[in-house]
């Protein structure tokens, strides 16, 4: 069945014009950019309804949360982000659950998960089934990456510094369950967005700065942009933005 609210399409017409606009400043189209709907702490029915309206890009930050969703969400064909950070003992069921993941901030978690997709991807086609796991969507290939880089210094709990970011770019790019993509990074919060624009620059110059000196081919994707400062964002050169807020509503306080 499908079903799509006029205020949920309105919502999404307005971002999708937004970003249209913000990319045609920059010299880019709105169709190089992707859109990822934050659904953390909203109903699997409201996933399903943006997926209805045409979004094919989820980001949640809580495995445990992501999995309880997911049960009802088996048929759809999106692609689901971890934007969170990943707990150790959360590995495994991560590269079960997330077709991606957007928060890579250590070499040790990189190694993790790059074991944790190989020992999948090495299961039996029937394994999922035996063990009454959800299904094995995401089974095969390589685990597509981002590496988080620390841009807010007050938020001190996830994201490599630009010091540290070669070294840990160096650890990913060998493993060969893992397909290092790109960056990610959240800026401070400012209630003028236009605040952000150095941090979200600091973040292209980090990518551009790792291609000169690794090849051109290296980190295409540039995931930046929230719901209040996206526009910013995308002048500046994201590729993928993270919107949740304008789309779905505030959230609950957890
Ligand atoms: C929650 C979250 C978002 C979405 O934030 P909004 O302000 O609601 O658009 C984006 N990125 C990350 C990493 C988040 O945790």
């Amino acid at each position: 069945m499908s079903f799509v609210s006029r205020e949920v399409g309105a919502k999404l017409a307005r971002i999708h014009e937004a970003m249209e606009r913000a990319a045609v400043r920059a010299g880019r189209s709105g169709k190089e950019i992707t859109l990822i709907a934050v659904s953390k702490t909203h109903s699997a029915a409201q996933v399903r309804e943006l997926y209805e309206a045409g979004v094919c890009h989820f980001g949640e930050n809580r495995v445990q949360e992501w999995e309880s969703k997911y049960e009802f969400m088996k048929d759809i064909n999106a692609t689901w982000h971890m934007i969170g950070h990943v707990q150790g003992n959360k590995v495994a069921r991560a590269v079960r659950l997330f077709h991606t993941i957007d928060t890579i901030d250590s070499a040790v978690l990189a190694e993790r998960l790059d074991r944790a997709k190989r020992e999948y991807n090495m299961e039996g086609p029937d394994a999922a089934e035996r063990r009454g796991e959800l299904d094995d969507k995401m089974r095969g290939g390589r685990l597509p990456v981002l590496i988080e880089v620390k841009l807010d210094p007050n938020l001190s709990k996830s994201g490599v510094s630009g010091e540290e970011l070669p070294s840990l770019v160096e650890a990913v790019l060998p493993l060969r369950h893992l397909e290092l993509r790109g960056l990610m990074g959240v800026p401070p919060y400012f209630d003028d967005p236009e605040k952000a624009r150095p941090y979200f620059r600091r973040l292209r110059d980090l990518g551009d700065a790792m291609r000169a000196q690794m090849g051109r081919e290296l980190l295409p994707v540039l995931s930046m942009g929230m719901s209040h400062d996206f526009e910013i964002a995308i002048e500046e050169g994201a590729t993928e933005i993270r919107i949740g807020t304008a789309l779905f509503g505030e959230r609950r306080k957890t």
